[in-house]
């Protein structure tokens, strides 16, 4: 110890986010269970505290409509990380109903198809009709228009963002990892072999063990230009032809907000706790006035909150350069957001009308990195450097860490296998749904 922070460690975790820590918590529990050491052999290197970065803000949905194989399978996997203990992870597993239109009906009834296969529990309803009896069932003032299709998530639903992430952090310490707050990493020396042999912090130099894992959520273009990775990329597609040099980093902000109300309105005809929704339809949106807000697809989502009702709307791409520091205050939603929000509310819920009042003047919403393609990058990106990009998919997949432990001990994770880097070279890449959002 130096400064009170260690100077050597076997494996060292960069970013105390959801996936830094269950990175952590699981590699600590892997190596006790094979006798290959303890937490003692871990360190999670923070700059700001637990929860700083997009973790610490996420709407906290936990779903599994993924039209891609791949995606729906490491899901269920994170399902079962969050069912092993709702209490420390806060996590409320309310069920998600995803709904939509005509143009989605196909990609919806093949991810119940292969939500049946691998046994994860859901039902999907068809038809206009039927959408709006099994929607007013649960909700009797239910009123979306232009939605055929619906896919019911019986697992899944929400989990309180900073609670969840103090729940790992208290789980990581009781395994003995030690995690370093207000320690900044700023480089990386690398051996002849190209692997780490230390990384650089703003509390001095710490010599590494073993391995290195980045798990740096929006922070992920800092540590590929660090690791001198290159910012930009070819891709090949299926059907063989190359796309050449897209930028390997694209940057989106996330618009979401929230209704200040008793959040006990929002609640299902028998007063249970109401799943997540997500409404994705072509019908004209119009604000409570009658103003008309779009007549082009639109999408929200919204789940009961502590205080009332939270959700979002499509993100935005960030043009030219992003400022991440001090995080997420550098970016804040489009002015347009809370009109389109609220009318989208009242457009699916009469409880909703004359809600636009209501919204709440909050820091909400906040900037994520998306990969070239949109879907995570898990894989080595130095020899002994795993890096955990997540393409902002991730607050949800908190198993991502106990695979990735597995493969830090020599295992292979069949299920993060399909989000190796080399996809990009070899035109692997993940089918792609009619969802308007980049992380469908
Ligand atoms: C507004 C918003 C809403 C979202 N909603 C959802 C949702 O509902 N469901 C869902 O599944 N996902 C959601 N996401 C995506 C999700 O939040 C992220 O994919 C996920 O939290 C990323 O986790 P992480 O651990 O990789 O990164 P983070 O939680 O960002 O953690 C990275 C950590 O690294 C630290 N760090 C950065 N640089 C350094 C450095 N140089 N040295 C040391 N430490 C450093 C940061 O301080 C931070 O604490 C949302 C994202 C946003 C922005």
């Amino acid at each position: 110890m130096r400064n009170g922070i260690a100077n050597r460690a076997t494996y060292v975790i960069v970013g105390a986010g959801i996936h830094g820590l269950s990175t952590a918590y699981h590699l600590a529990k892997e190596l006790k269970a094979r006798g290959l050491g303890s937490g003692q052999d871990v360190v999670v290197l923070e700059k700001t505290e637990p929860g700083a970065g997009a973790s610490g803000i996420a709407c906290g949905v936990v779903r599994n409509n993924y039209f891609q194989p791949a995606m729906s399978e490491l899901m269920q996997a994170c399902v079962e990380v969050w069912e092993s203990d709702p209490a420390a992870y806060a996590y409320n597993p309310v069920g998600y109903i995803a709904l939509g239109p005509q143009v989605q009906e196909s990609d919806l009834a093949a991810t119940f198809e292969r939500q049946e296969r691998i046994g994860y529990r859901s039902t999907f309803v068809a038809g206009e009709r039927e959408v709006d009896a099994h929607m007013k069932e649960l909700f009797p003032d239910w009123r979306a228009q232009g939605v055929t299709a619906c896919l019911h998530e019986f697992q899944g639903g929400f989990a309180f963002n900073k609670e969840s992430v103090l729940g790992l952090a208290e789980k990581c310490r009781s395994e003995g990892v030690e995690i370093f707050t207000g320690v900044e990493v700023t480089g990386f020396e690398l051996g002849a072999d190209d692997a780490v042999r230390a990384v650089e912090t703003s509390r001095g130099r710490i010599e590494v063990g073993e391995q290195v894992v980045l798990a740096p959520g929006p922070w992920a273009r800092d540590f590929w230009s660090m690791l001198g990775l290159p910012p930009t990329i070819d891709i090949r597609t299926p059907d063989g032809d190359v796309v050449k040099d897209r930028p390997m980093w694209i940057y989106w902000n996330l618009q979401e907000g929230e209704i200040t109300v008793d959040p006990t309105m929002f609640a299902t005809a028998d007063g249970g706790a109401p799943p997540v929704i997500h409404l994705d339809t072509d019908a004209p949106l119009y604000t409570d006035e009658g103003t008309l807000v779009t007549d082009e697809l639109w999408g929200i989502y919204y789940k009961r909150d502590r205080h009332g009702v939270q959700g979002g709307a499509s993100p935005l791409v960030v043009d030219g350069d992003v400022e991440l520091d001090p995080y997420p205050s550098t970016t804040d939603v489009d002015p347009a957001f809370p009109d389109m929000w609220c009318a989208a509310l009242s457009h699916a819920m009469s409880r909703f009308e004359g809600c636009r009042p209501l919204y709440k003047k909050a820091r909400s919403g906040g900037v994520g990195a998306f990969t070239a393609d949109n879907f995570p990058v898990f894989d080595y990106v130095k020899p002994n450097v795993y890096g955990v990009f997540d393409s902002n998919h991730g607050y949800k997949m908190i198993g991502v860490g106990r695979e990735v432990a597995k493969v830090l001990v020599g295992e292979h994770s069949s299920l993060l296998y399909p989000f190796r880097f080399e996809r990009f070279e070899t035109g692997d890449l993940h089918p792609v749904s009619h969802s308007p959002y980049p992380w469908s």
